[in-house]
């Protein structure tokens, strides 16, 4: 699958917000939204006051660099989104939440949803005791995402059975000495913790 690979702090630097895009650093006093704060690029200061084009277009690109896509995936969400009941953009960002790579993130098995997608795609991830190697998968209430036995022994993975720091969403139940984890309920909203304004996506993409 494409993928973006220049710098992915630029990305948050452009943004001027964390999209936690790196993992252990994110967290730390390296993180260089914290260390410079301010937009990349020379001219970043002088920038004018956005448009309202440019407001909806920022809030997209948070949400696709956060996800980790590039433009023809991202909107294919949106399209599956608009033929579902609700609202789009609340959608939008349920099917997003509820790919297999952003749950392996969610339950801690991988540091970012970049490493949580390898993960994936090296087969250590089984759904419901059946190996899926696919990041794009969309996971169902009840599933149950666990380390594959052969992985197991992976010093990562090991660790991960003392327990883990990270916060996990209350859609999600992880049961750490086992190295597996539960989809409680689809996630709502309210569940998912990104600042992210998703009508500005939808009105964008509507027009
Ligand atoms: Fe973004 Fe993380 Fe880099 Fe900070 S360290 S700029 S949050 S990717």
């Amino acid at each position: 699958m494409a993928r973006y690979t220049e710098a992915v702090c630029r990305l948050c630097r452009r943004e001027n917000q964390k999209l936690f895009l790196k993992g252990d650093r994110c967290y730390s006093a390296k993180c260089p939204v914290v260390k410079r704060g301010t937009t990349p690029g020379q001219h970043a200061k002088s920038r004018r006051k956005a448009s309202e084009y440019g407001l909806q277009l920022r809030e997209k690109q948070k949400a696709k660099r956060t996800y980790g896509m590039l433009e023809k995936q991202f909107h294919s969400y949106f399209t599956k989104a608009t033929n579902m009941k609700g609202a789009a953009g609340e959608n939008m960002l349920q099917l997003l939440e509820r790919r297999l790579d952003n749950v392996v993130y969610r339950l801690g098995f991988g540091d970012s949803r970049a490493q949580a997608r390898q993960i994936v795609n090296h087969g250590h991830i089984t759904v419901n005791g059946k190996k899926v190697n696919i990041p794009s998968f969309i996971v169902k209430a009840g599933d149950v995402i666990a380390i594959a036995e052969g992985s197991t022994s992976i010093e990562k993975f090991k660790a991960m059975r003392e327990g883990t720091a990270k916060t996990i969403p209350t859609w999600l139940e992880l049961n750490s000495a086992d190295l597996c984890g539960k989809v409680v309920e689809l996630p709502k909203r309210e569940d998912i913790d990104l600042n992210i304004e998703e009508h500005l996506i939808v009105e964008l993409y509507s027009k």
